[in-house]
């Protein structure tokens, strides 16, 4: 932890232990990159994966986010997970139930650019990296890779109940937590799909979202 990533507001919501901001990383997916560009602020989303103690994001060579990223600009990148609506007596109590990450750093491009391919693959679509072809030259050539060291990060988790005061408990309203929880839908074959090749088994396992 650095100054800057002491939870200064609502600090009991802080989270330390890097299995927490492992387990947000590894359920979210997407992560906001914020830097600084010509002067101004700038937040881009984009798939994000975690591979050990590294963020790892890929994008186009010619992305003006991976290019300022690879000069050297500083990022500070958020990852959200919103796990449920609190829904207290009064609006004002009311609140979510949330998971989210920062992590500040400089990222920098990786050396081993197929192997973070591959983890980010796995990462998103496990098991399916050894089923697709390898990549053309020219698609590596395309995509620069950055990975982020997650050295410098808070995690802040909101959960609980209302927390109504003494005074609202009376009030004739239903309060609670309504849970929310991402996942998939039922596959949707390509309308091209040629062969009948049969619907991958590791479909079943996949998950979003869900942490246990
Ligand atoms: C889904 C969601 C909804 C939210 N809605 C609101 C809202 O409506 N209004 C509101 O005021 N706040 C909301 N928050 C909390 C918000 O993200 C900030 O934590 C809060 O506003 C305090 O900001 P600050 O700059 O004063 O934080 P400070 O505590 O001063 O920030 C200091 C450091 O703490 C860390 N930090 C702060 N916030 C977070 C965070 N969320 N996750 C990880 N690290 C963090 C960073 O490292 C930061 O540099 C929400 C958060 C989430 C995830």
């Amino acid at each position: 932890m650095s100054d800057r990533t002491r939870i200064r507001r609502i600090p009991e919501k802080a989270v330390t232990d890097v299995a927490t901001l492992y387990a947000v990383l590894d359920a979210a997916r997407v992560a906001h990159v914020a830097f600084v560009h010509d002067g101004g602020c700038v937040n881009i989303p984009v798939a994000s994966a975690r591979d050990g103690d590294r963020l790892l994001l890929h994008g186009s060579t010619g992305s003006r986010l991976f290019r300022t990223l690879a000069d050297g600009a500083e990022a500070c990148v958020t990852v959200t997970l919103l796990d449920g609506m609190v829904l207290a007596r009064s609006a004002f109590e009311s609140s979510m139930h949330y998971r989210s990450a920062m992590i500040f750093g400089r990222p920098t491009e990786v050396e081993d650019k197929l192997v973070a391919l591959e983890a980010m693959s796995e990462a998103w679509m496990p098991g399916r990296w050894a089923t697709l072809r390898a990549p053309h030259a020219r698609e590596l050539a395309a995509t620069m890779v950055l990975e982020l060291a997650l050295d410098e990060w808070s995690v802040k988790v909101s959960d609980g109940d209302p927390d109504d005061p003494p005074e609202d408990l009376d009030e004739p309203v239903w309060a609670g937590v309504l849970p929310m929880v991402a996942t998939f839908g039922d596959p949707l074959p390509a309308p091209d799909l040629r062969g009948d090749p049969p619907l991958p088994d590791y479909l079943a396992d996949w998950r979003i979202g869900i942490v246990s």
